[in-house]
């Protein structure tokens, strides 16, 4: 690729977010900094006896310490000093990576392998990582050697004694696509624990949404135009209790003579994604499966990802460029998903 070229680079910022329709405030409303992006909690009632100050600090804790296990934007975490090590042994970890690397694992057999965590060298190498590149190179000898140490079948898992070991000392962990999803839960479950049940948690973009919201209605999450140019809105849609994330190409991604590379990579090529695919949105039980299969069926496209999309049962809305404009197809489990949703809340709340 001709390295003269200007390379443009945008960043996530979210791709759907809660529409705030009137000025009503919530009781706790926390908003900062984390995972290279932001976060946005709201809950709409609390339970007299919890002191807000307190849950708020165990909050913030509970997002730091998953942060701490799973950045690679950090060269203390528990993750970077996995793939910092040359070590082929088995290695002891914390219960919580656990987890994350087991749906990982499962979330890349059922995408056949479009979501792939181990895809952290190319992520690296095309300057979506934790080292961003201010000019895109990349050579195709490059990518073969990276590709040399992708695969999640190089990442052994043993559930019994909650160790891992990688078969390649250059194995290379990127959680990105999913930690994200995984906080969110927890702060849902943390919040829940208090018991909590009216509430929206958001980290860039990944949402848990239960009860409803300040005017007593069922949530209002609107999904972004796929457009870099201008925040505007495609749909909007009301949700209650249900995860939701959204992948998209046109908030993280670099131009060169007009060709679009996302920072969604296909670990089948070693190359960022350059397909018509602006955007997918993805509904589910939780967040962290949201999260990851948002990110595996924008890798396997409109066709290919809807083809899965449709024989998993997964609920999917995918949002296509065409010559003017975009067109939206959504999976048969979406448009369940969707009205099973707000049914339950009409008999739950009337609303
Ligand atoms: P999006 O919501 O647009 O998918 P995320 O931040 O959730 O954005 O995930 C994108 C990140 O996931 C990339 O920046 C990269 O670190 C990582 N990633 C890229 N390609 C893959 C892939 N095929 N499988 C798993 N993770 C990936
Ligand atoms: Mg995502």
């Amino acid at each position: 690729m001709n390295n003269t070229l200007i390379a443009v680079v945008f960043f996530l910022f979210f791709v759907a977010c809660e529409q705030t329709s009137s000025n009503k405030t919530y009781p706790l409303h926390l908003s900062d900094a984390i995972m290279g992006t932001r976060y946005t909690i709201k809950v709409t009632s609390i339970p007299s006896a919890i002191n807000k100050a307190e849950l708020s600090t165990q909050i913030r804790n509970l997002l730091s310490k998953i942060d701490k296990k799973m950045s690679t934007y950090r060269q203390d975490s528990e993750l970077s000093q996995f793939n910092k090590s040359q070590s082929i042994a088995w290695q002891s970890i914390s219960p919580s990576l656990f987890v994350v690397l087991s749906e990982a694992k499962k979330i890349h057999q059922l995408t056949q392998g479009a979501f792939d965590i181990t895809v952290g060298g190319l992520v690296n190498l095309w300057g979506f990582g934790s080292d961003p590149m201010t000019q895109i190179a990349v050579e195709d000898s490059e990518i073969d050697v990276a590709l040399n140490s992708v695969g999640s079948n190089f990442l052994q898992l043993d559930k019994n004694n909650q160790k891992i070991k990688k078969d390649i000392p250059d194995l290379y962990l990127d959680l990105s696509a999913i930690a994200k999803g995984y906080a969110v839960d927890l702060v849902g479950e943390l919040l829940e624990a208090h018991e909590i049940v009216d509430y929206m948690v958001e980290i860039g973009g990944e949402l848990r949404l239960r009860g409803g919201n300040a005017n007593n209605q069922s949530w209002r999450i609107a999904i972004e135009k796929p457009t870099a140019e201008a925040r505007m809105i495609q749909k909007v849609l009301p949700l209650s209790n249900i995860s939701l994330a959204t992948s998209g190409d046109y908030r993280n991604y670099f131009e060169v003579d007009g060709v679009r590379f996302s920072h969604s990579i296909d670990p089948r090529t070693g190359k960022p994604i350059t397909h018509k695919l602006a955007s997918v949105t993805i509904l589910s039980d939780t967040t962290i499966v949201a999260d990851a299969l948002a990110t595996a069926l924008m890798v396997l496209g409109s066709d290919e990802g809807y083809k899965l999309a449709e024989r998993e049962n997964i609920a999917a809305l995918f949002i296509i460029k065409v010559t003017e404009g975009f067109v939206e197809k959504a999976t048969p489990a979406f448009e369940k998903k969707l009205k099973r949703d707000n049914a339950m809340n009409k008999i739950r709340h009337g609303y």
